[in-house]
């Protein structure tokens, strides 16, 4: 069950390794199904019951953004005022003014004055802005391990398409011994992103297996996927198009101790008034884990200065 379902979905989710993560902190719903149930299995079929008599639609199984995750991005500066934004301006210094109140943030060669900030930075990003803030915190933040991971999009025509076994794709177990860990079928889990008449394939290293292609070419990455691809599915004909993408540290792993590191952190930030944290280090990797602490973290901000 761990092997060939537990471990390949959560490193599908997190990137790394199910042994190394914290059930609490990742799954919180499955600790408290097993307290409550005393098992899994029976919680499942609690479930499953509670379902069946609600008779309600069940929700879309995948859901995205209609024009890329990018829109996202792009609608939230849509939004702001241009002299509001600095870009390609990395973050050096978050710094408390004690005696004045506020903070200052130094980015490039400029440094301005704000009444709060909220830094949504990965974890190690933001032990090294709030340093000289708070070596504490910093150590905590930096503590935080990620995991980096590749995805390689491939193009096929319609005989492919026709020739792949239905559904949105597949997992690898590890002890498969491959390196790729899952394939979507982009054209049928999300419809829109693919012609109907072509296949589109988003192949994923996570964990150690991208940190041991990371080095590799393009070239050379596409050449292990396609060789996977035949001897997993069979599939030997040339992609109209492939494109790698390398994600360096961006998957935040959720180790064990991780919720009892979260309390230090949300204590040693206490001490810093108008300092929230945001992102994916604290409460989930998911996006809308994320836009949920955005929001949280700008709330109890603005609450403060209210
Ligand atoms: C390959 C892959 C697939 C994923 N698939 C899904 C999925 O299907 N569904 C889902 O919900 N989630 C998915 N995730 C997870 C999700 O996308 C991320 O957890 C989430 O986007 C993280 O958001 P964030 O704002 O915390 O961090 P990021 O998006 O990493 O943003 C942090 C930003 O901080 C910037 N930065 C770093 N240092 C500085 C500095 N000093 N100064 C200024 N800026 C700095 C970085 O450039 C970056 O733009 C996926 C992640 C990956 C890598």
């Amino acid at each position: 069950m761990v092997d060939r379902l537990a471990d390949p979905l959560l490193s599908g989710v997190y990137g790394g390794e199910a042994a190394n993560l914290s059930v609490r902190a990742v799954l919180p719903r499955f600790a408290e199904m097993e307290r409550t149930h005393g098992s899994l299995g029976k919680a499942m079929l609690a479930s499953r019951r509670k379902m069946s008599s609600a008779r309600k639609p069940a929700p879309a199984l995948f859901t995205s953004l209609k024009n890329g995750m990018q829109s996202l991005a792009q609608t939230i500066v849509s939004r702001l005022r241009p002299d509001a934004l600095l870009t390609s301006t990395p973050v050096l210094a978050v710094q408390q003014q004690r005696e004045a109140g506020g903070w200052i943030v130094s980015a490039g060669l400029k440094s301005d004055q704000f009444d709060a900030v909220v830094v949504a930075l990965p974890g190690p990003a933001a032990a090294n802005v709030l340093h000289i803030t708070n070596a504490e915190l910093s150590r905590e933040l930096g503590a935080i391990q990620y995991s980096s991971s590749i995805t390689v999009a491939l193009g096929y025509d319609d005989q492919v398409r026709r020739s792949l076994p239905p559904g949105f794709g597949f997992l690898v177990p590890r002890s498969e011994g491959k390196r790729l860990l899952a394939a979507t079928f982009v054209h049928n889990k999300f419809p829109h992103r693919a012609p109907p008449d072509r296949a589109l394939l988003r192949c994923f290293f996570a964990g150690s297996n991208a940190e041991s292609v990371w080095p590799y070419s393009d070239d050379q990455i596409i050449g292990i996927v396609r060789n996977e691809l035949q001897n997993i599915l069979g599939l030997r004909a040339e992609p109209l198009f492939a494109r790698v993408y390398k994600w360096k540290s961006a998957m935040a792993q959720y180790g064990v101790g991780h919720l009892e590191r979260l309390e230090r952190i949300q204590q040693l930030r206490q001490q810093l008034p108008g300092l929230a944290l945001a992102g994916n280090a604290y409460r989930g990797i998911g996006v809308p884990d994320c836009v949920r602490s955005g929001r949280d973290a700008a709330i109890a901000l603005l609450k403060r200065t209210a």
